[in-house]
C-alpha cells in the first residue's frame, strides 16, 4: 500500500486482501493475496530508485478511504475511516485542537494548570503549547514518564506494540524494540516533551494536595506542596504554596495508586519488601528467596527475570490469567523492517495502520453471540477460539503435569479482565527455583508467609505485584467543587462516574484524563490520551475564543450519558463474566459496575470525542 500511495497506480489497488485469523480467531489481519507478492516485489525494485527523493503527491479522502478500504480488504464506516486517518499520520498533527479564527486575545486571560508530567499531562501540554496557551505542569517525581518512570521493575515494558505506543504527531520514532522498555518509552516522552517545548514549563518535586472552585472568581485555588527547599526533598522542610488558576487539567491517571494487598500482619514482615511501582533500585535479587504477590500484567512481566536471579521464587497466584504470547515481545526489531521503514516512503504510516487495524478487530471477541451460545459456545466463535487457542498454549507448557495445567487454566472467558501478555512466564514456572503457589495467603509475618494449607515458606524479600486503586482517580489529591462539595463525596453513592471519563458535574473547568469509564476497548492508551487531550485543549481554546469563564457538564447529559454506557456494558463480557471474578477485576467495581472502560467501539467513542459540544455544559461569561 506504501506503492499505492507513493505512486497511485489503481492497479496495486486491485489486488485482493485475505483475513488471516490469529489467535484463534479473535484477532484478524488483512494480508494482501500471496498471488500478488511477486508482482509487488518487481514494483517495488523499479521504484526503488526513485524513493530517497519521491515524497509522493498529497492523496485526498477519496484516495485514502479507497487505499484503506483496499488494505483492510472491506469497506469502513465514516467513524472508522475518520479514526484510520488519524492512524495513517498522513497529517502534521493528525489531532490538534484548533482555533476558529486565529488566536484571540482572550488567550492571554487563561492560565491552565497540568497536574502530573506523564503521557497525559505532556500530550495536554503538546496542544496548549500549539495553541500559544499560558500553562504549568505540576509534577511531584523528579522527570517526565509518569507511570513510565514509577514502573522500573524488571523487564517493564508496553505490550501493546510500540508502533501503537506513540502519539501520531511524531513520525517514525526510531523505536529499538517492537515492544518498547519502560526506559525507551520514558525516554521517548524526553523527546516528546523536549521537541515540543513542554520541558521547559514543568515544576518537579511539587505536589498538589488540595484544589478548591472559588465560585466568586470562577477559578481553581491550588495548594501545591514542595518536597523542600530545593525542590529534592533534600534542602529543607516542605513548603506550600497557592496558586489560582482558571483551569485544571489532572493527567494525574488511573494507576498512580498502588494497591496492597490485605493479607495479616503484612506490616510485620522484616525482610526487604516493596510495590512494583516503589522498586528499590538497591536491592540485589541475587541469592534470594522472594515471593511475587500478584499475576497481572505487572507480576508475570517481571516474575521470569527475577527468577534468573533468585535462588528461589515463589509466584503467589490467586487466580489464573490468560496470557498471550506475542510475536516480536522483548525482540528489537529487525534490519529488514528497520530498512522498510526508513527507506520506503509511507512504510511506515502504513504498517502504523495496520497494528492498530489488528488490534482492533479484537473488539468483536468482547461481545457475547446469543446464536453461538444457544448453539452451546460459551461466549462467541472468535472468543472461544482464543480461549481454545490459549488453552493448548497452556498445554504445550506444562500439559506434561495435569496438576499444575488445571491450576493454570482460567474458568472466566479471555479478555473479560484485561489480556496479560507475556512469552516467557509458563517457561519460568517450570524452572527447578521457582513455585507456583495457589493456596490462599492466610498470614505474613515476620519471615515469610503462610497459606491456607499451613505451610509458611520464609522469605528474604515480598515484591507486591497486587495491582492499583483504580478507582481512586485524582487521589492523594483533594478537590473541593460547587457548594463545597468534594469529589468523594460527589462519588460516594454510586462510585466514579464521568462524562466521557472526563469530566464531572460540580467541578468546572476540571478535565481528567483517564478518568472514570475512559479506557477504549482498543488500541493503546497513548492514542486515548491524545483523543483526550485534543477535547480537553478544544474546549479550553473555546472558552478562550467566546470569553467563556466556566464550564460544567450539565448532571442531566452526565446521568444520561453514564445510564447508556452501563446499558451498552451489559453487552460485554468484563460484565456478563463478572461473577467469575467479583471482586478481583479491575474493570468491576466491588459493588458490580464496571468503571474501568468504555463499552462503545473504538470509532464511536472517539467520535464523540471529536469536538466538545458546548451545550452539554453549563456556561458562565
Ligand atoms: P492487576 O492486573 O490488578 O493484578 C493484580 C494482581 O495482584 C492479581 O494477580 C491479583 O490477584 C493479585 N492480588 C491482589 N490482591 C491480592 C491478594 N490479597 N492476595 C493475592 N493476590 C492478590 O495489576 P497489574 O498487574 O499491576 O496490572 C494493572 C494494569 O496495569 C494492567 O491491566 C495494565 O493495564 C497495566 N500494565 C500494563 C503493562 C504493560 O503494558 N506491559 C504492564 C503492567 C501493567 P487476583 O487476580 O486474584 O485479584
Amino acid at each position: 500500500m506504501a506503492l499505492a500511495h507513493l505512486t497511485g497506480d489503481p492497479i496495486l489497488l486491485d489486488m485482493s486482501v485475505e483475513q488471516t485469523p490469529l489467535r484463534g480467531g479473535a484477532f484478524l489481519s488483512a494480508q494482501l493475496d500471496p498471488v500478488h507478492h511477486e508482482q509487488v516485489r518487481r514494483r517495488a525494485i523499479e521504484l526503488a530508485p526513485g524513493f530517497a527523493e519521491n515524497t509522493g503527491a498529497a492523496r485526498g479522502d477519496a484516495e485514502l478511504r479507497a487505499m484503506m478500504t483496499a488494505f483492510l480488504g472491506r469497506p469502513l464506516t465514516d467513524g472508522e475511516f475518520r479514526l484510520g486517518r488519524e492512524q495513517l499520520c498522513v497529517d502534521d498533527f493528525p489531532r490538534a485542537a484548533h482555533w476558529s479564527a486565529g488566536r484571540p486575545a482572550g488567550a492571554d486571560d487563561l492560565g491552565v494548570v497540568i497536574i502530573g508530567a506523564g503521557p497525559s499531562g505532556i500530550a495536554t501540554a503538546v496542544q496548549l503549547e500549539r495553541l500559544g496557551l499560558r500553562y504549568t505542569i505540576l509534577e511531584r517525581q523528579h522527570a517526565v514518564g509518569g507511570t513510565w518512570l514509577l514502573n522500573r521493575y524488571p523487564d517493564a515494558r508496553v505490550d501493546v506494540n510500540s508502533f501503537q505506543y506513540q502519539f501520531t504527531f511524531e513520525k517514525n520514532y526510531p523505536w529499538p524494540d517492537y515492544f518498547a522498555s519502560a526506559a525507551d518509552v520514558r525516554a521517548y516522552l524526553e523527546h516528546v516533551a523536549d521537541r515540543h517545548g513542554v520541558s521547559a514549563r514543568i515544576r518537579f518535586g511539587v505536589e498538589l494536595t488540595r484544589a478548591s472552585w472559588d465560585e466568586r472568581s470562577r477559578t481553581w485555588h491550588l495548594e501545591v506542596t514542595g518536597a523542600g527547599g530545593d525542590g529534592d526533598g533534600t534542602g529543607g522542610p516542605a513548603s506550600v504554596e497557592h496558586i489560582e488558576t482558571q483551569v485544571v487539567v489532572s493527567g494525574a491517571g488511573m494507576f498512580s495508586t498502588p494497591k496492597f494487598p490485605d493479607i495479616p500482619g503484612i506490616e510485620t514482615f522484616q525482610g526487604r519488601h516493596f510495590h512494583t511501582t516503589q522498586w528499590d533500585d538497591s536491592w540485589d535479587p541475587a541469592g534470594q528467596r522472594i515471593a511475587v504477590i500478584g499475576n497481572g500484567s505487572t507480576g508475570v512481566q517481571l516474575m521470569p527475570r527475577l527468577a534468573e536471579a533468585a535462588e528461589r521464587l515463589y509466584q503467589f497466584q490467586r487466580t489464573p490469567q490468560w496470557i498471550s504470547p506475542m510475536e516480536g515481545y522483548k525482540e528489537p526489531i529487525s534490519a529488514d523492517d528497520r530498512a522498510l521503514l526508513d527507506g520506503i516512503p509511507f512504510y511506515w504510516n502504513w504498517f502504523c495502520l495496520k497494528n492498530w487495524a489488528i488490534g482492533m478487530s479484537m473488539e468483536a471477541a468482547q461481545t457475547v453471540d446469543p446464536d453461538w451460545v444457544a448453539r452451546g459456545g460459551q461466549v462467541s466463535e472468535r472468543n472461544d477460539g482464543l480461549r481454545a487457542t490459549l488453552t493448548e498454549i497452556i498445554r504445550q507448557k506444562l500439559g506434561h503435569d495435569p496438576e499444575l495445567f488445571a491450576r493454570c487454566v482460567p474458568d472466566y472467558a479471555p479478555l473479560a479482565r484485561r489480556l496479560v501478555v507475556d512469552n516467557g512466564y509458563y517457561d519460568a514456572i517450570l524452572r527447578e527455583n521457582v513455585e507456583l503457589v495457589t493456596d490462599g495467603i492466610v498470614a505474613i509475618d515476620e519471615t515469610g508467609i503462610t497459606t491456607a494449607d499451613g505451610t509458611h515458606r520464609e522469605v528474604d524479600a515480598i515484591v507486591y505485584a497486587a495491582g492499583f486503586q483504580v478507582t481512586k482517580y485524582l487521589y492523594p489529591t483533594e478537590y473541593v467543587g460547587v457548594g463545597g462539595i468534594t469529589q468523594e463525596k460527589a462519588w460516594e453513592e454510586d462510585g466514579p462516574r464521568a462524562y466521557l471519563g472526563i469530566t464531572m458535574p460540580s467541578f468546572p473547568n476540571l478535565f481528567m484524563l483517564y478518568g472514570p469509564n475512559s479506557q477504549p476497548r482498543s488500541g493503546s492508551f497513548i492514542n486515548a490520551i491524545e483523543n483526550w487531550a485534543r477535547y480537553v485543549a478544544q474546549m479550553i481554546a473555546l472558552m478562550a475564543e467566546r470569553g467563556i469563564r466556566s464550564v460544567e457538564i450539565r448532571p442531566e447529559v452526565c446521568a444520561a450519558y453514564n445510564k447508556r454506557l452501563d446499558d451498552e456494558s451489559e453487552q460485554i463480557i468484563w460484565l456478563t463474566e463478572a461473577a467469575r471474578t467479583r471482586g478481583r477485576n479491575y474493570y468491576v467495581s466491588e459493588q458490580g459496575r464496571q468503571v474501568a472502560n468504555v463499552p462503545w467501539a473504538l470509532p464511536e467513542f472517539y467520535g464523540m470525542l471529536a469536538e466538545p459540544r458546548l451545550d452539554d455544559y453549563l456556561l458562565t461569561w
